[in-house]
């Protein structure tokens, strides 16, 4: 299981992922940082650790940040910050700072540890007047909304109707929006910069399959009973109301596939030299669990088994597991198993379940970039130079400036190929889907692969039907077999051969 959805659980695992030398936090306990939102980009900005309730930031990823400069006033042991000619005084253990002749009060004392510089994150508002721009912290949804960012708060309400039922979207403030369709899938385009979205607690599965925010954009995926969607009120523009209307026996599954037909035999040249397959869970983390007491982590184990059989023989392709045995992995040793091996291609195995016990198929996930900071920006420079990735063998080591939680972010183009061959590939074996079969999330195994990366989820242990054939040997050799094939069709795709 590894499917995500919508803000709050975001956060969690971003602040999971953060990684920053130089930070004085302790990474398992650093709270979730902020999303920074401006009209030119998003960003995340890691906070080092709270002091009471406030979000304190490190000072200098704080200056990097927004390119500030800071020095340290050895005459009175506090540090300045400037913003061109204008300067801004900060003593440790005091609440109040000196901004030019103003002295403004933060929630928090500022505090130094080490040679690192704590402040309060509302420390931003010092900041404004010297910026020339405004700033907004909501600190329950752990963004920033910076100048002329528009990012408006939405909340999500689903309700049962006697036709089927109804998705409510309360929109604050108001906001004009486009709302389209495409097969199982709604978009609500916003005219904003991105969304602050509020978790919806229990969506019932036969409406709604996931909702999630990608930048100005809701997607909402379309539960199997829906058969038609409508919006009431489109000129209303602090709700979004749609009706989803159900087909009372839509839970048609298509017919199961004919495992016999043979695939063709992969081309055998060779541009893919590493691939890292990586079977999710392990040891005391069984992942999900069937009715009949099937685990997750064992389908993974034997797939990528199989497939790392079919591809070292058929394609010489060096295959590495992040692990072969019942063992628990990190799940950053997983990723720095494959950027240690320089690998040319990392996949992650899982396999899901859903409340709906009807809804069956499979799915292939790829990073969201949007959810890490966007979209590389070419003339940036990462926020932090000395930034390291966890190597396998225990500590960590450089890499290049990349910082470890955006490793993936140059390949996320990359990753949503591989994934659409993956998905074509299964679809071609007559494997039947999920209602959306490539999705991209913001997967915490991926952020940090600096490699083309994605992540199936092989099927639904929910479902009976799957559960039966994804412990069933042919059919892991079946899987085997076409993930192979995709390897060998991805290499023109990924790395421009044949094109
Ligand atoms: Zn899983």
């Amino acid at each position: 299981m590894m499917l995500l959805l919508i803000r709050p659980l975001t956060s969690a695992l971003l602040a999971a992922g953060v990684l920053l030398a130089g930070v004085a936090a302790a990474r398992t306990q650093a709270p979730a940082p902020y999303r920074v939102v401006a009209t030119d980009a998003t960003r995340t900005l890691p906070i080092a650790r709270l002091s009471g309730s406030t979000d304190m930031v490190a000072l200098d990823v704080l200056v990097q940040f927004f390119g500030l400069t800071m020095r340290e006033d050895a005459r009175t042991g506090g540090v300045v910050v400037s913003v061109q000619s204008q300067r801004v005084v900060l003593t440790a253990g005091q609440a109040t700072v000196a901004s030019g002749r103003r002295l403004m009060s933060l929630s928090a004392p500022v505090v130094k540890e080490g040679t690192t510089w704590l402040v309060p994150i509302d420390f931003l508002r010092v900041l404004d007047p010297l910026l020339g721009r405004r700033s907004e912290i909501r600190r329950a949804s752990r963004l920033i909304v910076l100048g002329d960012a528009t990012v408006p708060r939405l909340t999500l309400r689903v309700e049962r109707t006697a036709a089927g039922g109804r998705l409510i979207v309360g929109v604050e403030p108001e906001t004009a929006t486009r709302v389209t369709r495409a097969g199982n899938q709604v978009t609500i385009r916003f005219q904003a910069t991105a969304l602050d979205v509020e978790s919806l607690a229990e969506a019932p599965t036969d409406l709604l399959t996931a909702v999630r925010a990608d930048g100005p954009t809701l997607l909402v995926d379309l539960g199997p009973t829906v058969s038609n969607v409508r919006q009431d009120d489109p000129r209303n523009e602090s709700r979004v109301t749609l009706d989803l209307i159900g087909e009372p026996n839509a839970t048609s599954i298509r017919r199961p596939p004919d495992f016999g037909a043979s695939l063709p035999a992969p081309d055998l040249s060779n541009t893919v030299r590493t691939v890292v397959l990586d079977p999710g869970h392990g040891g005391s983390d069984v992942g999900r669990r069937s009715q009949d007491g099937l685990e997750e982590k064992s389908i993974t184990l034997a797939v990528a088994q199989r497939l790392k059989a079919v591809l070292e023989s058929r394609l010489g392709v060096r295959v590495l597991l992040t692990r072969d045995t019942d063992v628990e992995v990190a799940i950053d040793r997983r990723a720095a198993l494959a950027n240690n091996n320089k690998a040319d291609v990392f996949i992650s195995l899982h396999a899901n379940g859903s409340p709906s016990q009807s809804l069956r198929g499979w799915q292939v996930q790829s990073l969201d970039p949007a959810d890490y900071g966007g979209a590389p920006n070419p003339g940036s420079t990462p926020e932090t130079a000395s930034l390291s990735v966890p190597v396998v063998a225990g500590g960590t080591r450089l890499i290049t400036a990349v910082p470890w939680h955006l490793a993936q972010i140059p390949h996320t183009r990359q990753s949503a190929t591989l994934a659409q061959v993956m998905a074509t590939h299964l679809s071609e074996a007559g494997l039947p889907s999920q209602p959306t079969p490539v999705v991209q999330a913001p997967l915490r195994v991926l952020v940090g692969a600096n490699m083309p990366a994605v992540l199936i989820e092989l099927g639904l242990l929910s479902n009976a039907q799957d559960a039966a054939l994804l412990g069933d040997a042919q059919f892991q050799d079946t899987l085997a077999e076409i993930l192979a094939a995709v390897i060998a069709d991805a290499r023109s795709d990924l790395f421009g051969r044949n094109r």
